[in-house]
């Protein structure tokens, strides 16, 4: 299979003689072996093969499959939620005393996960903007660092990672370079081409793409040599729970997927129902189709703020005058953006207020990213607790509306948006 649009539809599962056309549900947490023999060769991974739902499904591996085609990669491993995927693939780099570099244009959660729940436990992250230059950034490194962490395209700034300067400094000091795609989805980027070694998703957002699974998805671009670098005790230094095993011996290029899952996934257990999986391949099924038109959809909508009175800057980086246009250009296919569209608009708070109440197409939901456009105003919502003074500084202004632009007729999209920018005004 070599275009992407086929890997949508018919990666992930290929059936056998009478087996199901269709990815099956398997709804067991266990299953059968006839020697126990069999069995503790599975524990100690000398054989692979299906023993407990926690470390490996039928139906996630359908989904965990499938996105590793997509993204290029070499294993996947699914989640519970985009949160526990970016929680696992930072504890398979860093333990307590250890700490990371991240961009600060990221998703919300991630940015509390790493700025308060991390801290707590001992591993310290140092942010940066996306623009800071590479001298700061480099400032920051030392011999506790274990990766950087960007964000394709920041959730709700709508920023475009600067992938050849993050990869660059993490090839320079032998850092693993980790990347949340939820927003971009491996359709609009495949971040692996431009230098990240470690993909995590949100599954929750356009994979799954209706709004009916929360999940995540982390992916190993296989392209990192763990083997032999000091900086990774953690694939170096034989393993107590398996017998001594030396993870990036004994599984290669694969090592930090094998390893996400058998000690990572094993401990936490954070593992996504295989329900959810099943609807979140049903979803990728359709992602070459739904996110052209999701971008098609936003970037007329973005320009036709742009011309609203009512409307005093709009975010989106398939505009040609905005800062991430040709960032935009040379990471994305097609120049495609995705449908997270976000504006300030004119009077502020209550201005938002009125807008929200007058829409009827867009729902007011704490969510994005799903075929059915929807509003939310996060000064009043997400980042409630913050003043008006640090709304400002951490890039989220007052007057800011984000906009996930759904897959709908553009010509409703319009109507709804502008009309009611026109009663908010009143
Ligand atoms: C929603 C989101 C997450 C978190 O995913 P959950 O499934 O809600 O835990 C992480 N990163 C980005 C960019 C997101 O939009």
């Amino acid at each position: 299979m070599k275009s992407i649009d086929t890997k949508c539809v018919q990666a992930g599962y290929e059936p056998k003689n009478g087996e199901p056309r269709v990815l099956p549900i398997v709804q067991s947490t266990t299953y059968v072996y006839e020697t126990p023999e069999a069995m503790g060769d599975l524990f100690d991974l000398k054989a692979s093969g299906y023993f407990y739902t926690r470390i490996g499904n039928p139906t996630n591996a359908g989904l965990e499959d499938k996105v590793n085609a997509l993204e290029g990669g070499v294993g996947a491993l699914a989640t519970a939620s985009g949160m526990s995927a970016t929680m696992l693939a930072v504890l398979n780099l860093a333990s307590s005393g250890d700490n990371f570099i991240a961009s600060s244009n990221i998703y919300g959660g991630t940015y509390n996960l790493f700025n308060v729940t991390l801290r707590r436990m001992g591993i310290d992250c140092r942010f940066v903007e996306n623009d800071t230059i590479a001298e700061d950034i480099e400032a920051l490194i030392d011999d506790k660092t274990k990766f950087i962490f960007i964000e394709t395209i920041a959730n709700p700034a709508g920023k475009v990672a600067d992938f050849d300067k993050f990869s660059a400094i993490a090839k320079k000091y032998g850092l693993v370079l980790v990347c949340d795609n939820t927003i971009s989805t491996p359709y609009i980027c495949r971040p692996f081409e431009y230098g990240v070694n470690v993909i995590v998703h949100a599954s929750t957002k356009y994979l799954d793409g209706h709004a009916t699974s929360v999940g995540g998805i982390i992916v190993d671009g296989g392209n990192f040599d763990y083997l032999g670098n000091p900086r990774y005790p953690l694939f170096n230094n034989p393993d107590d729970s398996y017998h001594g095993m030396v993870f990036a011996k004994d599984f290669g290029s694969a090592c930090f997927i094998t390893r996400a899952r058998v000690v990572g996934m094993r401990d936490l257990g954070a593992i996504m129902a295989p329900m959810n999986a099943f609807l979140t391949v049903l979803g990728i099924d359709t992602l070459h189709l739904r996110m052209p038109r999701h971008s098609e959809n936003a970037l007329a909508l973005a320009k036709a703020l742009k011309n609203s009175d009512a409307v005093e800057w709009v975010k989106y980086a398939g505009l040609e005058d905005d800062a991430d246009y040709e960032r935009a250009q040379k990471y994305f296919t097609k120049g495609y953006c995705a449908g997270m569209v976000s504006f300030g608009i004119k009077g502020g708070k209550e201005a938002a207020m009125k807008f929200q109440k007058a829409l009827g197409l867009f729902k007011i939901v704490t969510h994005i990213a799903d075929s059915r456009s929807c509003v939310l105003h996060p000064a009043t919502t997400t980042h409630r607790q913050l003043s008006d003074k640090d709304l400002e500084a951490a890039g989220v202004p007052a007057n800011l509306i984000r906009l996930s632009v759904g897959t709908e007729g553009i010509e409703d999209i319009l109507a709804d948006v502008l009309g009611a920018l026109e009663v908010s005004q009143k």
